[in-house]
């Protein structure tokens, strides 16, 4: 029996991890279905996070010490994909795909979001073949090319910044003429000569042949078409949460959740089921940052050695 399950290994699993098994808890095992490090692993920089500011350095390089980190305090890692908890007693049921379920007396469940569609015709077809929502893994491919992004947050005006630097032209478009990301990058990207913002505007079309993209077509608001010849589209339009190992075979969930599907937690991480704790991008209110992902995975953690200790 696991004393505590944490299920994903982003910044929020990780910093639980580390401060679980360093808090004295054994037999705690990690469960993450790809390489630990999570979203932010798919970015090209990360310049809030204090002590780490270093511009030449990717979100892959910032979570790699991470995972020592853990390991080095007797953190377990599996490398799977956990299908669903159920409680089973004052237990937890952990669902584990193609393996043998595991049980444990505490969970974690650090998820957090995937990548939103903006269910735009060709998208779906085109995926892989110039449709991409990660920079850092594609932008090479448009070296010296012209790409576009669509979306007005912090990702698509970070990564079209990132983006500018490889590539010819970059055009962001976005439905709005105001922007969501931080004032200081918006301003880094107005500066940049070969970023082009196309605003109040949509694409309703992403067109292209047996090689993949070749173009877009866009739409403003007065319904004003033009045809933007480009063979790479980065989508950044938000992130839906993770929450499906949460779900039951009735299709309600685990413990409460938001209207959004974002999991109720308190300031100490609990949710409404005693011994299941939840952090980082899936809860509620969450500020979808690595340091406040990684400050509620620490905060569950304690709260998990308090919750042991009372059981024991
Ligand atoms: P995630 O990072 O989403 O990690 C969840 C993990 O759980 C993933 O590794 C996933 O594989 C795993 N998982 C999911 N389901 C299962 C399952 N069923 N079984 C096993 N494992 C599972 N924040 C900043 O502070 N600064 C930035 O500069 C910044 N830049 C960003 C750039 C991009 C392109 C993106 C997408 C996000 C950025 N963010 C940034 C936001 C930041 O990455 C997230 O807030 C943070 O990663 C959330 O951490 P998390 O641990 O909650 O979840
Ligand atoms: P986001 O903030 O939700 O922004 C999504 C953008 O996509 C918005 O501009 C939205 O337009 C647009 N959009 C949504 N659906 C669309 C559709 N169907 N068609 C066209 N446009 C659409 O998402 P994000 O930029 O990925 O950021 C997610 C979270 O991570 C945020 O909390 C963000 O602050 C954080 N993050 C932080 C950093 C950082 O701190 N450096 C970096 C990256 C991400 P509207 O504006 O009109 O709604």
């Amino acid at each position: 029996m696991l004393n505590c399950a944490i299920i994903g290994g982003g910044p929020a699993g990780l910093a639980a991890g580390l401060y679980a098994t360093r808090g004295g808890i054994e037999n705690v095992t990690l469960f993450e279905k790809g390489l630990p490090g999570g979203q932010i692993t798919q970015s090209s920089e990360i310049e809030n996070y204090p002590g780490f500011f270093d511009h030449t350095k990717s979100g892959m390089d910032f979570m790699d010490s991470w995972q020592e980190q853990c390991f080095h305090f007797g953190l377990k890692h599996q490398m799977d994909e956990v299908v669903n908890i159920e409680k089973e007693g004052e237990n937890f049921k952990i669902n584990i795909l193609g393996k043998e379920p595991q049980l444990a007396k505490s969970v974690i469940v650090c998820t957090g979001s995937t990548p939103k569609k903006a269910n735009i015709k060709g998208e779906n077809e085109f995926f892989g073949r110039g449709v991409s929502t990660c920079a850092t893994c594609d932008g090479f491919f448009y070296k010296n090319k012209e790409v576009a992004i669509l979306g007005g947050g912090d990702t698509a005006l970070e990564e079209a910044y990132y983006l500018s630097n490889i590539c010819s032209k970059v055009y962001i478009i976005h439905r709005r003429d105001t922007f969501r990301a931080a004032p200081s990058t918006i301003d880094r990207v107005q500066k940049k000569d070969n970023i082009e913002l196309i605003l109040n505007s949509q694409i309703i079309e992403i067109v292209g042949d047996a090689m993949g993209v070749n173009g877009l077509i866009i739409e403003d608001v007065n319904k004003n078409k033009q045809k933007l010849n480009v063979p790479g589209i980065f989508v950044f339009v938000g992130n839906d949460v993770n929450n499906s190992v949460l779900k039951q075979s009735d299709g309600k969930f685990l413990c409460d959740t938001n209207e959004y599907g974002q999991i109720i937690t308190n300031l100490k991480m609990h949710t409404s089921v005693e011994g299941l704790f939840v952090a980082g991008d899936m809860r509620i209110d969450a500020p979808k940052q690595v340091i406040c992902a990684a400050s509620d995975g620490a905060t569950a953690a304690l709260e998990v050695i308090s919750y042991l200790n009372e059981r024991s």
